[in-house]
């Protein structure tokens, strides 16, 4: 695999979607700033220099897209066990693509399409970990974060990163032979929301129910006075009742 390295770049996304010709599955960009970071439907990811991650993967999913979408899931699970793996406790998922430290957001993911076919989806798959942010940082994020700071020994970056690296190969792979099997589990079992009352907004609707964890299309399932229900798209927000 090939890694590019940016001291700075406006997205590493954007990169990789520019280039995904030239690319195969598990290529890997990484910057150490980003000037136009992205989240999810035209959001930003703050992205300044310093200790932090900002990454994006290549991957050439096998199948069409509509098999697609519990990717973001699978990347929640395999950032949040290498975490662990480092000694990050107090690590916690929400749907579908947020990864919390004692509650505050710690990391993001972005996962966008670059070309689709009957046989085959290619994916950049984006994230970014605040790993030593200045409280001056992070006056520019508007919702509560957190970071890696607090640890008594800050895990190196590059060791991170090339853990995260295989991880992702590794669980990317086992997604496209199994599904979400094997993750519906692993999910469940960092889902910050479980068994917790929950608001689904689906602008302009919005719908309160239990979360029951994800069915094995990486859906949400919501429990209500009609019983259980799935919830997919890319869309839907969720927030704590
Ligand atoms: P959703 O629940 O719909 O995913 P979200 O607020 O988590 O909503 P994302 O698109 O996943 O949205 O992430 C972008 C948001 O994350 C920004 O609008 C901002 O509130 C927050 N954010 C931006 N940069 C950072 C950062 N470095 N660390 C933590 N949070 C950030």
């Amino acid at each position: 695999n090939r890694c590019f390295y940016f001291d700075d770049t406006n997205s590493t996304n954007a990169f990789m979607l520019g280039h995904a010709a030239e690319l195969k599955s598990g290529d890997i960009c990484v910057a150490e700033y980003q000037s136009a970071g992205r989240g999810r439907r035209g959001r930003k990811w703050i992205s300044p220099y310093g200790h932090h991650i900002y990454a994006s993967l290549f991957w050439r999913f096998n199948q069409d897209i509509t098999k697609a979408s519990g990717f973001s899931l699978v990347v929640g699970c395999a950032i949040v066990e290498v975490l662990k793996d480092f000694g990050v406790e107090g690590l916690g998922l929400k749907w579908p693509n947020d990864i919390y430290l004692d509650h505050k957001k710690l990391a993001g993911i972005l996962i966008e399409v670059s070309q689709t076919t009957s046989q085959y989806t290619d994916l950049v798959i984006g994230f970014g970990i605040n790993m030593s942010m200045s409280a001056e940082q992070g006056e520019l994020i508007d919702q509560p974060w957190s970071d890696l700071s607090t640890m008594a020994r800050m895990p190196d970056k590059t060791a991170l990163l090339i853990k995260l690296h295989a991880q992702l190969k590794r669980d990317l792979q086992l997604f496209e032979k199994h599904g979400l099997s094997e993750f519906a589990t692993r999910w469940n079992a960092h889902d910050l929301f479980i068994n917790r009352e929950v608001t689904l907004t689906m602008s302009p609707n919005a719908v309160t129910g239990i979360c029951r964890g994800i069915d094995s299309q990486g859906a949400i399932l919501l429990e209500t006075e009609q019983g259980i229900s799935a919830f997919v798209g890319g869309e839907i927000s969720l927030r704590a009742a």
